[in-house]
């Protein structure tokens, strides 16, 4: 599958916003964004009047490369939501946060959504007893999702997850740092994603 495999840090300085796609760096002095906080390129310095349609396009840029995921899975998930009876950008947000990878990642369980989608690939993730290795899987509630692994691997996650205590997990999911695994308690309500991401911007680009 199609990845982007250039500078993280280049998207976040894109957007003007920490989007933490690199783990524990993200969280540090190190960060880019905190040290060069302009847009990357030799113009990055330059302001420009934004119009609405590049407001839109950023939005939509931001969520999709917060959930690194590609302009046709992006805009497929868009599809599915606005075919479901409900508030499209609303759903759109809830689509996102039930993936597979995201869960691992809002678990704790691992330090970006990249490792996290490394880790599902890798077949460390399972659902309800059973290995699933699709990033994209949408979980539903009462699922159980649980790491195994070899045991270097999981020392290593359970001693992040030590150092990240003060990180709280999102209401809808319930983590047993004990055991490595979580339980999704409820699907993801607008309230869980947070109030940085303006969906509506998203739903009248796609609806042009
Ligand atoms: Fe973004 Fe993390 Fe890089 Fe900072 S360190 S610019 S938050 S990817």
């Amino acid at each position: 599958m199609a990845r982007h495999t250039g500078s993280v840090c280049r998207l976040c300085r894109r957007e003007g916003v920490k989007l933490f796609l690199k783990g524990t760096r993200c969280h540090t002095d190190k960060c880019a964004i905190t040290r060069r906080e302009y847009a990357p390129g030799l113009h990055g310095k330059v302001r420009k009047k934004r119009s609405d349609y590049g407001t839109q396009l950023r939005e939509k840029q931001k969520v999709k490369r917060i959930y690194g995921l590609l302009e046709t899975q992006f805009r497929n998930i868009f599809r599915s939501a606005a075919r479901t009876k409900g508030v499209t950008g609303e759903l759109l947000l809830s689509a996102l946060e039930r993936r597979l990878d995201n869960c691992v990642y809002r678990l704790n369980l691992a330090a970006s959504r990249a490792q996290a989608r490394q880790m599902v690939r890798h077949g460390f993730v399972h659902v309800n007893g059973r290995a699933v290795s699709i990033p994209s899987y949408l979980v539903s509630q009462k699922d159980r999702i649980e790491i195994k692994a070899k045991e270097q691997f999981l020392k290593a996650v359970k001693e992040r997850l030590e150092s990240w205590k003060d990180r709280p997990t999102p209401a809808w999911l319930k983590l047993d740092p004990a055991a490595l695994t979580g339980e999704v308690l409820a699907r993801p309500t607008r309230a869980d994603v947070g109030g940085e991401i303006q969906e509506q911007l998203i739903v009248e680009l796609y609806s042009k």
